[in-house]
């Protein structure tokens, strides 16, 4: 009954994300989800909230993790923004600020949501191609445009920019938004979030998925200035009042408050990407640099495509894009130590017998 469609709805292309299949034993290492569980904390404060009245709705401001947001990143409360995983606060994001005259600019690589907003907007988007090492040029943005998205580290390719490359093309664009979407950031980048005091036009999305272990509970944010934030909100508060669930509230502020777990199991998760790294290097992989929980890999002499199924065949999942550019490439998720250990062992058969 298509017909009964909006008729933008047939226009829509909805992205498509990493598989949660229910294979016994499964390794899943597609989706960057972290291995370790969250704090302990978190499981006590969500323990607390479902004794405590579901049948009120919750707090539809989050004002207790916008305090915490804030007090954490040292800006007012005024300059955070808070929604259901950041999807939802890029998707507002996009709403708010990138329908424009001019086509916004991302690059031809990058987080495949961005062109599925671009859409649903109605946003006309140009992409940039990358250098060669799959690195982002920033002078290539020094140019008209309707705002302009990087990922920081980029995804998939894991590869971080500098602060002072960011604020070059946040300089050259005063009266554009300049979206960083940090959902990786503390797997060994730098956060932009202290640029937000000295330019108004720049925004940051992270989320409580990756180094925080919460993909399940759908938390992220958005740092910028509170004319910016005034305008993530009147898109919100006419879409939800109430993204975020009790329990999503209380999860994350428990989160943020525990910052040895954070510290410890970010360096963990770090510490096993960057052995991993080498043993793919000595496999013969190429490994982009990655400042992520997930590195970016091809063989010279293998096809992604087969070495991705012939990983299925082990039960360990790793992500394969059917995109031209990058389809030799695999992304891999760091999991445990013995996930990522079982991974190159199942590796080390698969190209000999290859
Ligand atoms: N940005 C990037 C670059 C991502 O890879 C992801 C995870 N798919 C997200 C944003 C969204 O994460 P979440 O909605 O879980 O916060």
């Amino acid at each position: 009954m298509n017909r009964l469609w909006s008729p933008c709805i047939h226009e829509l292309m909805p992205y498509v994300p990493g598989e949660q299949p229910k294979i016994p034993n499964l390794i899943k290492l597609n989706t960057n989800e972290n291995p370790y569980g969250p704090s302990p904390s978190v499981l006590t404060a969500l323990n607390g909230e479902v004794g405590s009245g579901l049948r009120l709705y919750p707090d539809p401001d989050a004002s207790k993790l916008k305090q915490a947001i804030a007090s954490y990143y040292h800006v007012s409360p005024s300059e955070v923004f808070v929604g259901n995983g950041s999807d939802e606060v890029l998707a507002h994001a996009f709403h708010a600020f990138f329908i424009q005259d001019q086509p916004i600019l991302f690059p031809d690589i990058t987080y495949s949501f961005y062109p599925v907003y671009c859409r649903l907007y109605g946003i006309t988007f140009t992409t940039v191609a990358l250098d060669r090492d799959m690195g982002i040029r920033v002078n290539d943005y020094q140019r008209p445009c309707g705002g302009i998205v990087f990922a920081n580290p980029n995804a998939p390719t894991g590869i971080p920019l500098s602060l002072l490359e960011i604020e070059t093309v946040v300089r050259a664009h005063p009266d554009r938004v300049v979206l960083i979407d940090e959902a990786y950031v503390d797997f060994g980048a730098q956060t932009a979030v202290p640029l937000v005091k000295t330019y108004p036009n720049l925004l940051i999305v992270q989320t409580f998925s990756k180094s925080r272990s919460l993909a399940g509970l759908r938390v992220g944010f958005a740092v910028g200035h509170a004319s910016l934030i005034e305008g993530l909100e009147r898109v919100k508060n006419s879409f939800n009042s109430y993204p975020l669930d009790k329990l999503a509230i209380a999860g994350a502020v428990a989160a943020l408050e525990d910052e040895d777990y954070f510290q410890e199991k970010r360096a963990l998760v770090m510490r096993t990407r960057d052995l991993l790294a080498r043993q793919l290097e000595a496999m013969g992989f190429l490994v982009c640099p990655s400042a992520t929980n997930f590195l970016f890999v091809r063989h010279p002499d293998h096809d992604a495509a087969s070495l991705a199924s012939a990983l299925r065949a082990c039960a360990i999942l790793v992500r394969h894009f059917r995109q031209p550019e990058i389809e030799n490439y695999l992304r891999i998720s760091i999991g445990t130590e013995a996930e990522c250990s079982s991974l190159q062992v199942a590796l080390v058969t698969i190209l000999n017998t290859a």
